[in-house]
């Protein structure tokens, strides 16, 4: 995950030393569109792109909130993303879609692939939207959630640049490559977890970097593939994957779904497109949605799943997967959210 993110993990709005600006989702939006469409986005593009921001600022994501602005911003300049995109859908079996970006965001192709990757789960009880030729800058769990609230069982995965090391290996190979899984709940909001397969996001480490922390042990390894905890030597190394050959396998995997099996990018190709622009990751994302209707026990399968969760959360310290974002809804809808003003400044000279 490229930028300087830092995104879950936060149960309380950061008040730190640094100045801040409070603003509403619908301020945020704004401001998202107004940029966007100031550096070459439409309307529908800009929309889309800044609705999914204010999802993550609303969850208080912030790291795929408009903190990202600036490097959509560079992507477009880059002449890399296309801010006018129309993403067009092809029927490649009676359950697989295949998604053309046109080079979008990915926010954009979702718009376009969701009802009908929707309409395939629920006639074929499982169904595969592959999401090819667009610009993954975002977290997964937003297209996951919606597809879990409308029903179905859902997966997302995508690949980024190469960041990851394999287990065993000196050279960055794979992106931090994460995969979503939701799951629909009676009444309530799905379970969802989205979680990347690095040991610990790009950004957390540039920004141990940026303020001279060490990393903790098995994060990194320099650029001769030695263990380090210098964040400058993991930037210029490798970063790997959470817990050994077991992540590292599933980096590999979400290469080949996001990758190979859609006909798109790895991430090396994708670095290789990029030709040190430092756009936003070129690749694919594939969608997997299954209907609890059409598989062994429509009647009880929620319900069973409840008695598992009821297990989890009946222990003291755990909690599912999804809630802090849920119950940090409540709060921004609220009392909107902050970003620093050093990135309110930056978006406003990103609209010269
Ligand atoms: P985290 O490690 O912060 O969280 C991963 C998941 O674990 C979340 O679903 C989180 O739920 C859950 N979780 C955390 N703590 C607990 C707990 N104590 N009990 C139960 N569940 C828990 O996320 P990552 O840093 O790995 O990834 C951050 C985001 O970055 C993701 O949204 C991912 O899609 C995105 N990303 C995007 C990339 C791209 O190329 N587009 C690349 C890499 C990452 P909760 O949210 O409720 O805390």
């Amino acid at each position: 995950d490229p930028g300087l993110p830092l995104c879950n993990g936060s149960d309380d709005r950061h008040h730190g030393a640094m100045t801040e600006v409070n603003l509403t989702l619908a301020e945020g939006r704004a401001l998202a569109v107004k940029c966007l469409m100031a550096n070459g986005c439409d309307e529908h593009n800009a929309a889309a792109v800044a609705d999914n921001m204010m999802l993550a600022e609303r969850d208080m994501c912030s790291s795929h909130g408009l903190f990202r602005i600036p490097w959509h911003v560079a992507t477009l300049r880059a002449g890399k993303a296309n801010g006018k995109a129309r993403p067009r859908l092809e029927a490649l079996a009676p359950a697989v879609i295949r998604l053309h970006g046109d080079r979008a965001f990915a926010p954009v192709g979702h718009r376009f692939g969701h009802v009908p990757l929707i309409e395939a789960a629920r006639s074929n009880g499982i169904a595969a939207l592959a999401f090819v030729d667009m610009y993954h800058v975002a977290a997964l769990w937003p297209e996951v959630e919606a597809l879990s609230t409308e029903g179905l069982v859902a997966f997302a995965f995508t690949a980024s640049l190469p960041y990851v090391a394999p287990v065993g290996g000196k050279k960055p190979v794979y992106g931090t490559n994460p995969m979503s899984f939701g799951w629909p709940r009676k009444g309530r909001p799905p379970l969802v977890f989205d979680q990347a397969s690095a040991a610990m996001a790009r950004g957390e480490v540039m920004i141990a970097a940026r303020d001279g922390h060490t990393l903790p042990e098995s994060v990194g390894i320099d650029e001769h593939g030695n263990p380090t905890r210098d964040p400058e030597a993991v930037l210029r190394g490798a970063q790997l994957p959470f817990g050994g050959y077991k992540g590292s396998s599933l980096a590999l995997m979400i290469e080949l779904l996001a990758g190979p099996l859609i006909g798109d990018f790895l991430s090396i190709e994708a670095e290789h497109d990029d030709a040190g622009a430092g756009a936003a990751p070129h690749g694919g994302e594939l969608i997997l949605a299954l209907d609890p209707a059409r598989f062994g026990d429509p009647q009880g399968c929620m319900d069973h799943a409840e008695r598992l969760f009821d297990v989890i959360l009946s222990m003291d310290g755990s909690r599912l997967p999804g809630d802090r974002r849920y119950r940090n809804r409540l709060k921004t809808k609220e009392g909107g959210f902050y970003i620093p003003q050093s990135l309110y400044d930056s978006i406003n000279e990103l609209m010269q």
